[in-house]
């Protein structure tokens, strides 16, 4: 999923923040790069109001997944941590 900077053109990627991830895990990370907003090489971060609606609303439908993916990965790890006492 890439998307370009608004600003320059060039692609961008979601934020990322480790110490959201050593805080969280894995889960931790993925809802903060859900959330998170885009960093494009160039120009730093950039906030989701200068993409154009269209790009928005992919990204948004992104972090959905993502959250979804998140929620997923957690009761998988539960399920197995269950099963690992039982
Ligand atoms: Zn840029």
């Amino acid at each position: 999923m890439a998307y370009s900077c608004p600003r320059c053109a060039k692609p961008v990627q979601r934020g990322r923040s480790t110490a959201a991830g050593m805080a969280g895990g894995l889960v931790g990370a993925l809802l903060y790069s859900a959330f998170g907003s885009f960093e494009c090489a160039s120009c730093g971060k950039i906030p989701m109001s200068e993409f154009p609606a269209e790009v928005r609303s992919k990204a948004r439908a992104g972090s959905v997944a993502m959250v979804l993916g998140a929620l997923l990965l957690l009761v998988v790890v539960i399920v197995f941590l269950a099963a690992l006492r039982g």
